[in-house]
């Protein structure tokens, strides 16, 4: 997968090749979720959620089934996940989740152009983060209604 695949949503730590951080070594992740420790892993998580996905219930095989993805909720353990940094996930909702992570990322452009507009620089310190997006999505129905 290049760079220009990948799906905002996604942070990947480092570009090509593993990198140390703070003394822990960070794997490359393509070559990580090629490896024998990632699969060993992975199926390690997928066994203690007893084959199912985690968000609605559906079996890895059998009647539904569709395979099962372990998502990362975030990258900041890549390569040491315990399974607080993983959901394991039909495909279905899997895409799902990714679309949300999407959706919320271009919320939070068009907010901060949205209050940089309006109150300048500092908007959310100024005038507050909560009553800019109130502000944020009421021109947004008002602007679906034009
Ligand atoms: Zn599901
Ligand atoms: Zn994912």
């Amino acid at each position: 997968m290049n760079e220009a695949h990948r799906k905002p949503g996604y942070r990947v730590p480092g570009g090509s090749g593993s990198r140390v951080v703070d003394g822990h070594i960070v794997p490359d992740y393509d070559d990580y979720m090629k490896s024998p420790l990632w699969k060993l892993r992975r199926t390690r998580f997928i066994d203690s959620v007893d084959h199912r996905c985690e968000s609605c219930g559906r079996p890895e095989e059998g009647p539904g089934g569709m395979g099962l993805d372990v998502h990362h909720e975030h990258y900041d353990t890549l390569g040491d996940e315990s399974q607080d940094d993983v959901t394991i996930l039909c495909r279905e909702c899997h895409v799902d989740i990714h679309e949300e992570i999407g959706a919320d990322r271009i919320f939070e452009a068009g907010l901060d152009t949205f209050g940089r507009k309006k109150y300048g620089n500092r908007w959310a310190y100024q005038v507050g983060y909560r009553r800019v997006s109130d502000e944020f999505n009421e021109w947004l129905d008002w602007k679906a209604d034009q």
